[in-house]
C-alpha cells in the first residue's frame, strides 16, 4: 500500500529534497502539507498545523516528515505519534537529547514507527568507509567542515537563536558521518565555541575527541569554496579520507569509484522500510556529540555578524 505522507514545514529543504524524494518514490503519496505561510501550491491540501492536518484528515495520513527547525519538531512529533502516524524528523532530529529519548519512548509504548533522518549518513562513500575502518584501531582523526554561511543559509534567523544549533547545523553531519564509521565510540574532551555577540549560537566550532590527535573543526565563516572532510588513519596504517560530504572517498590514497546516490532519495527508500517494518530507527549519537561539546565547551566571544537574533 502507498505510504501516504504529509510534509510539515514548507522550507528550503522540504521544497528542494523531500518533495521531489517522494515524487520519485512510487511507494509514497504526497498527502498534505502543513505551513504557516501561503499555500505551496504543489497540489495538495495545506493546513496551519499539525492539529488541524489531524482533524480535517482523519486516517488519510500514514505518516509525517517533519521539515522544520529542530525547536519546533518535538511538540509536532509528539502530537504525530499520538494520533499514530510514522515520523520522518529531519536533521538534528530534536533540540535535546531528552526530546528523542521521550519521542522513542512514545513511538515504542504507541508501535509507531520513527526515524531519525541524517542525510549524510546516506552518501555514497560511507558506507565503504565503515567498511574500510572495521575493526580496526583509530590513530587520528581530522574534520575539516568550512562553509559560508550567508551562501548555504541566507535569511535563516533561527539558526542564531538558542536551540538553532549555529555552525553545528552544519558540522552535525559530520559527526553523523562518524556515527556510521567509527569503529569505537568518541568522547569529547574540550571543546570551544565561537560565538557571535549577537548570536545565542556558534559560527564557529573545535571538539578535541578523547584518545589524542582526534578533532574536529567548523566554521561558517569560509568565504571561499566549502570543505567537508573527514581523515582517519588507523595504528596499522591504512588510511580513509571522505570529501564533498562523504560523495568522495580515498582508501590508502586511492580515490574509490563510488555510485551515483541521491541522499534524499535513499533516506525516502530507507523509511519506507523503517514504516512497513513499523520500526524505530534512531541515531541519537551526532546530537549526543553536540551536546557534549556545548556541556564542556568554553564559550568565546567573536564580532557581531549581523544575525538579526538580538
Ligand atoms: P528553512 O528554509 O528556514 O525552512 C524551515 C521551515 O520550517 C520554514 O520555512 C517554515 O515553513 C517552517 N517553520 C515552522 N516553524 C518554524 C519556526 N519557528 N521558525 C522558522 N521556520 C519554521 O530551513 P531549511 O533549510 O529547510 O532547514 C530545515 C531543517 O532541515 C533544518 O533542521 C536543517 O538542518 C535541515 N536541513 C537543511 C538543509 C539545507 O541545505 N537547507 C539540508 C539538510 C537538512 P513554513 O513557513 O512552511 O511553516
Amino acid at each position: 500500500m502507498t505510504i501516504r505522507i504529509a510534509l510539515v514545514g514548507f522550507g528550503h529543504i522540504a521544497r528542494h529534497e523531500h518533495l521531489p524524494a517522494i515524487r520519485a518514490n512510487a511507494s509514497f503519496r504526497l498527502a498534505a502539507v502543513v505551513t504557516r505561510g501561503a499555500d505551496p501550491d504543489v497540489g495538495v491540501d495545506c493546513f496551519e498545523n499539525i492539529g488541524e492536518l489531524l482533524r480535517q484528515m482523519p486516517g488519510e495520513v500514514d505518516a509525517v516528515a517533519i521539515c522544520t527547525p529542530p525547536e519546533v519538531r518535538f511538540a509536532i512529533a509528539r502530537e504525530a505519534i499520538t494520533a499514530g502516524l510514522g515520523v520522518l524528523l529531519e536533521k538534528p532530529p530534536c533540540t535535546t537529547l531528552g526530546e528523542i529519548a521521550e519521542l522513542t519512548r512514545a513511538a515504542q509504548q504507541a508501535g509507531t514507527p520513527l526515524y531519525t533522518a541524517w542525510h549524510s549518513q546516506h552518501a555514497p562513500g560511507v558506507e565503504p568507509a565503515a567498511r574500510a575502518l572495521a575493526g580496526h584501531e583509530i590513530a587520528t582523526l581530522d574534520i575539516e567542515w568550512r562553509e559560508n554561511v550567508r551562501k548555504w543559509h541566507a535569511g535563516q534567523q533561527w539558526i542564531w537563536q538558542a536551540g538553532g544549533f549555529g555552525v553545528f547545523d552544519t558540522g552535525i553531519n559530520a559527526l553523523s558521518i562518524l556515527s556510521r564509521i567509527m569503529p569505537c565510540p568518541l568522547l569529547v574532551n574540550s571543546a570551544r565555541l565561537l560565538v557571535p555577540a549577537d548570536s545565542q549560537s556558534p559560527i564557529a566550532a573545535e571538539i578535541v575527541f578523547a584518545g589524542g590527535n582526534r578533532r574536529a573543526r567548523f566554521d561558517w565563516r569560509e568565504t571561499g569554496p566549502e570543505t567537508w572532510s573527514i581523515k582517519v588513519t588507523t595504528t596499522s596504517g591504512s588510511s580513509v579520507e571522505l570529501h564533498r560530504g562523504g560523495a568522495s572517498l580515498i582508501v590508502q590514497g586511492v580515490l574509490q569509484d563510488l555510485p551515483e546516490v541521491m541522499e534524499y532519495r535513499s533516506i525516502y527508500s530507507h523509511y519506507e522500510l523503517v514504516h512497513r517494518e513499523r520500526r524505530i530507527d534512531v541515531d541519537a549519537e551526532p546530537l549526543r556529540i553536540t551536546a557534549d561539546a556545548y556541556l564542556c565547551g568554553e564559550r568565546e566571544t567573536v564580532d557581531r555578524v549581523g544575525t538579526g537574533a538580538q
